[in-house]
C-alpha cells in the first residue's frame, strides 16, 4: 500500500466516522430527523463489502412530511428575489467547494468510484449551483408577442414543490444537476437518493442550510424507492419529478405518477455508440473510446459502450483499444493511481459478470478481461468483447460496466443502421475528418447528444437528454427551466378590437 493511499484511507475514516453512530435518516424542514422510524437497512461499500452505515428507509409518512414542508417553503421561496436567490446558491457553490475532499473521499467509498474522477465531482456540483444561480435573476423572463390588437406576453413561474431522484453512479453531481436548476427556478425540493449511495446528499443538505437556504425548501427522504420512491412520485403536493435512473423505472414512475399527473423528466440508459471511420484522427479515437467507456467504472449513462469500427481498421483499431485496456489500473478507489475501482454493489456485480458468460454463448470474443480480480470487493476486469454483432445481448443491452462491445461495419449507412438498431437514444460520438459526413452522422444518429470528434465534453448552456428509451425532456442552461416552471401568456387588449356581443337583439 503507498503511503498516499494509507493518508487517504485515515482521512476517509475521520470523513465517515460521523455516519457510524445512529442511522442515517432524513432532514425534513430544515433538521436532520429520523422521522417515522422506518426500518434500518446497512449501507455496504463496494471496496470489501463492509458496513459503512445504516439507513433508514423513509415510509410514506416521512415522505408526506416532506412534501409537506416543501409546499409550505413555496410561497416564500418563490418570492425570493432573483438576486437573492442568486447570491444563496453562490454560497452554496463556495461551501460545496470548501468541503471537497470530504465530498470525493464519502463518495468513493460510498460508490467505488475512482478518486481521479471523484476528485472533479464536488467542482462539477458546485459549478452547476453558479451556473444556475446566475440564470436566477432572469429565469422567469419569457416573450414578447405582439399582435395587431393585443399585447401578448409570457413569463415563466415556478412550478412548485418538486421530487428529485437520483441513481447511485455519480450520485453527488447528479443531484446538484437537479437541485441547482428547481431552486433557481424558484421552486422547493424534496430529495430521494439511491439506496445504496446514500451519503453524500446529507452532505448537500447540511451545506445548503449553512448557506441560509431556509427550512422546508429542501429535504432529503432517504430509502427504498418502492417505497419512499414511489410515494413520492404519488404525493399530490409534488408537481413534477425529475428522474434519473434505469429506462424500467421511468416507466413506473410514470404510471405511478399518471393518476396525479405529475410532469416528468427522465434522464435514463443509455448504450451509446463510438463510430470510428478510417480517415479519423485514430490517436485522439483511441484516446477518448477507452475513456468514455473505462472512466467512472463505466458505470456512465453517456458511456460508449459499443465501438463500431469501419472494417479495414477493424482489427488494428481494436488491438489498440485492447493493449490500453490490458494496462488499465485497477485498484482502490481512494488510490489516486486507481483508473477503476470496485463496482457499486454485489447485486450489480453479478450482473455485469453475468455477460461474461453471454457474450461467449452469443458468439463474441472475449479479447480482455471477463472475469473479476482475487480479493474482496466488487471488482471486475476491465473487459474488450470482440467479434460481436448487433443482435446479441452484449450489444443491445446497458450492461454499466467496464464493458466495451467492438462491431465492425463497412459503410457510413451500415455504421448509421447499427448505431440506431438499438432501444436507446442518448448519446452518439462520431470520428472522421469529413466534414460532410460528419454533419450527415450527427443528423442521421437517433440520439440526444452528438459529440463529433471528442469525448463528453460538457457544457453547462447545451441541452443534455434522450430520445427513444433514454429519456423524456432535456436539462442545461433555460431547458431546465422550462421544465421547473410554468409558462403562463398573458395577452393585454390595446382597447379598440369589436367584441363579439351576444344577447344584443
Ligand atoms: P434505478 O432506476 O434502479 O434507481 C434510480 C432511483 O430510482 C433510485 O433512487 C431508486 O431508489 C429509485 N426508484 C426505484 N424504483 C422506483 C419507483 N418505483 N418509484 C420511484 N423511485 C424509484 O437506477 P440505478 O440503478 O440507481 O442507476 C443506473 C441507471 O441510471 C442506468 O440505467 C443509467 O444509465 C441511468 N443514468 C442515466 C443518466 C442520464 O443522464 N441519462 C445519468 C446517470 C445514470
Amino acid at each position: 500500500m503507498t503511503d498516499v493511499l494509507q493518508d487517504n484511507l485515515a482521512k476517509a475514516d475521520a470523513y465517515l466516522h460521523r455516519f457510524r453512530g445512529e442511522p442515517l435518516g432524513h432532514f425534513i424542514n430544515g433538521q436532520a430527523t429520523a422521522g417515522d422510524g422506518g426500518t434500518p437497512f446497512d449501507n455496504a461499500t463496494p471496496v470489501d463489502g463492509g458496513a459503512l452505515n445504516t439507513v433508514l428507509a423513509g415510509t410514506e409518512t416521512d415522505i408526506d412530511a416532506a412534501a409537506r414542508a416543501a409546499s409550505d417553503a413555496f410561497a416564500d421561496w418563490r418570492a425570493m428575489p432573483g438576486k437573492q436567490r442568486r447570491a444563496l446558491l453562490h454560497k452554496v457553490a463556495d461551501l460545496i467547494e470548501s468541503r471537497a475532499e470530504e465530498i470525493a473521499f464519502v463518495e468513493c467509498m460510498d460508490t467505488g468510484q475512482a478518486l481521479r474522477f471523484m476528485s472533479k465531482a464536488a467542482i462539477r456540483g458546485a459549478e452547476n449551483y453558479r451556473f444556475f444561480a446566475d440564470k436566477a435573476p432572469e429565469a422567469g423572463n419569457g416573450l414578447s408577442l405582439p399582435a395587431q390588437q393585443h399585447m401578448n406576453y409570457t413569463i415563466r413561474q415556478p412550478i412548485g414543490p418538486v421530487g428529485v431522484i437520483t441513481p447511485w453512479n455519480t450520485p453527488f453531481m447528479l443531484s446538484t444537476w437537479k437541485i441547482a436548476p428547481a431552486l433557481a427556478a424558484g421552486c422547493t425540493v424534496v430529495h430521494k437518493p439511491a439506496e445504496w449511495s446514500p451519503l453524500t446528499a446529507m452532505l448537500l443538505m447540511e451545506i445548503m442550510t449553512e448557506a441560509g437556504v431556509p427550512p422546508g425548501v429542501v429535504n432529503l427522504v432517504n430509502g427504498m424507492g418502492e417505497q419512499a420512491g414511489r410515494a413520492l412520485t404519488e404525493h399530490p403536493a409534488i408537481k413534477a419529478i425529475a428522474f434519473i435512473g434505469e429506462s424500467a423505472t421511468g416507466s413506473r414512475i410514470m404510471a405511478q405518477g399518471a393518476p396525479t399527473l405529475k410532469r416528468v423528466h427522465f434522464e435514463l440508459g443509455g448504450k451509446n455508440p463510438v463510430i470510428v471511420f478510417d480517415d479519423a484522427d485514430l490517436d485522439r479515437a483511441v484516446d477518448a473510446a477507452v475513456f468514455m467507456i473505462y472512466s467512472l467504472n463505466g458505470e456512465r449513462c453517456t458511456s460508449s459502450s459499443r465501438l463500431l469500427v469501419q472494417q479495414g481498421l477493424y482489427d488494428s483499431f481494436v488491438e489498440r483499444v485492447a493493449e490500453r485496456v490490458e494496462n488499465l489500473k485497477v485498484g482502490h478507489p481512494l488510490d489516486p493511481a486507481t483508473e477503476i475501482g470496485p463496482l457499486i454493489h454485489r447485486r450489480h456485480f453479478d450482473k455485469v459478470s453475468s455477460y461474461f458468460g453471454t457474450a461467449v454463448e452469443d458468439g463474441a470474443t472475449v479479447r480482455v478481461g471477463g472475469g473479476s480480480p482475487e480479493g474482496a470487493g466488487y471488482y471486475v476486469s476491465p473487459t474488450l468483447f470482440t467479434q460481436a454483432t448487433n443482435t446479441m445481448r452484449i450489444a443491445q443491452e446497458e450492461i454499466f460496466g467496464p464493458v466495451l462491445t467492438a462491431i465492425p461495419f463497412a459503410d457510413e449507412n451500415e455504421a448509421l443502421a447499427i448505431a440506431n438498431d438499438i432501444p436507446y437514444g442518448l448519446a452518439g460520438y462520431v470520428w472522421t475528418n469529413d466534414l460532410g459526413r460528419s454533419i450527415r452522422m450527427a443528423h442521421g444518429l437517433e440520439a440526444g447528444m452528438i459529440w463529433v470528434n471528442s469525448e463528453n465534453n460538457r457544457h453547462l448552456p447545451a441541452p443534455f437528454g434522450g430520445m427513444k428509451s433514454s429519456g423524456i425532456g432535456r436539462d442545461g442552461g433555460d431547458y431546465s427551466f422550462d421544465f421547473y416552471m410554468e409558462t403562463k401568456n398573458v395577452c393585454l387588449a390595446m382597447g379598440g378590437h369589436g367584441i363579439p356581443q351576444l344577447g344584443t337583439s
